[in-house]
């Protein structure tokens, strides 16, 4: 190539970096915004939810998410063995809050307001630059009424000062509302398909996320929380929070005794936790932890919500009575004290001392398309 053609070349390299330069810095939300279409086709119209989930779901079954996570190379899972945790002597003082329980049994720390120290935290997780991610899913009515203010104010608390990427899974991108995201964080929006029953459209977020985890965010986070979009933050949720698999404890169940708990009692669910066991009742609307051990969550969940659907059976709280299920035989390594998930309505007794994240009001009649 001659001189000249290589001017016109670079001149020509330097202007698309330059114009793909502007396109991000111009876009309102400060960061790209990615939309990708993953819908499934429409399954037959049938009104029973049992004679479509079967042929449509266990069409799916033979997928082996462990495998494919091992032939994708281990080495591409992010933090995998490789994710130092500070020693919790180092960072969680229970003795602070004497009047509440912060140690389970099998010794993972019940973190509160108060117990831990997050400048030294926070040094710890700056030096391994994290990537964060949470998944938040709305379908139906749950876009208008919730998706902004879920979203408006985890850019505000969430994480801040680490990246972090929203996994925002909606039936209808158009209606994605606007929102100002800070420049460590971005979004990207995924069109899911709906379902007919909003106990369904619950329940399949375990395989959503179980195949989110796997073709993409196992590679892009170091943790991942999972979230019920009918919520606001109202605080710091930050990097006390992390963990291998953390759960978050119900706001109405934590100081109930277990057999008070509204596990699964009956014994042909999937969920069936039987009466003297069980640990703690945790809450469906928060769960986290490393990409591996949430894909095996979801992976565990969704396969006994087959199993209940070809039983012609479903657990009494859905995706909750099989993460409770879960949770009895995979314990935690880290729980949130009620303060990360908080509903007004109980009051507010006065070991809440700081809420973090708060329930919107059900409206069940004004969201759901069955109720
Ligand atoms: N969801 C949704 N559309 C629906 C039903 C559920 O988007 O029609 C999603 C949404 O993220 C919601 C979550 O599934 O927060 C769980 O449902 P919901 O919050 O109604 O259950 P609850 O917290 O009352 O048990
Ligand atoms: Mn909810």
């Amino acid at each position: 190539m001659n001189i000249k053609g290589k001017v016109v070349l670079s001149m020509l390299v330097v202007s698309t970096v330059l114009v793909v330069f502007w396109e991000y810095v111009s876009s309102p939300e400060g960061s790209f915004l990615w939309i990708y279409h993953t819908k499934t086709p429409e399954v037959g119209d049938s009104s029973s939810p049992r004679e479509w989930w079967l042929p449509n779901w266990f069409n799916n079954r033979t997928h082996s998410y462990r495998e494919e996570a091992l032939e994708g190379g281990r080495e591409k899972v992010r933090n995998e063995d490789s994710s130092e945790e500070l020693p919790l002597w180092d960072w969680f003082s229970p003795k602070n809050r004497p009047e509440v329980l912060t140690l389970t049994p099998w010794k993972a720390p019940i973190v509160w307001e108060g117990t831990y120290n997050r400048a030294r935290l926070e040094k710890h997780y700056a030096r391994q630059k994290i990537t964060v991610g949470l998944t938040v899913f709305a379908v139906g009515k749950y876009i208008e009424h919730y998706l902004e203010d879920f979203l408006d104010s985890a850019n505000r608390y969430f994480m801040v000062g680490h990246r972090v990427i929203f996994y925002v899974m909606m039936d209808d991108a158009s209606r994605m509302p606007s929102i100002h995201l800070s420049p460590l964080h971005s979004l990207q929006v995924f069109e899911i398909k709906s379902e007919k029953r909003w106990q369904d459209i619950s329940m399949m977020r375990m395989k959503t996320i179980g195949d989110h985890i796997l073709s993409h965010i196992q590679h892009e986070v170091d943790f991942l929380f999972c979230m019920d979009v009918d919520q606001v933050f109202q605080d710091s949720f930050g990097v006390e929070t992390l963990g291998q698999l953390v759960a978050q404890l119900q706001a109405w169940w934590y100081k109930a005794d277990h057999d008070e708990f509204t596990y699964e009692r009956r014994e042909l669910s999937a969920a069936y936790i039987p009466f003297g066991q069980g640990d703690f009742y945790y809450h469906a609307a928060i769960f986290g932890g490393t990409p591996i051990h949430i894909l095996n969550l979801t992976r565990e969940c969704f396969k006994g919500i087959l199993q209940d659907k070809r039983n012609d059976i479903e657990a009494q709280w859905h995706d909750e009575s099989h993460l409770n299920k879960y949770f009895l035989s995979n314990k935690p390594t880290k729980i949130l004290s009620p303060e990360y998930c908080w509903d007004y309505h109980i009051g507010l007794p006065s070991e809440i001392k700081n809420v973090k994240v708060a329930w919107q009001t059900k409206e069940y009649n004004l969201v759901r398309s069955n109720v």
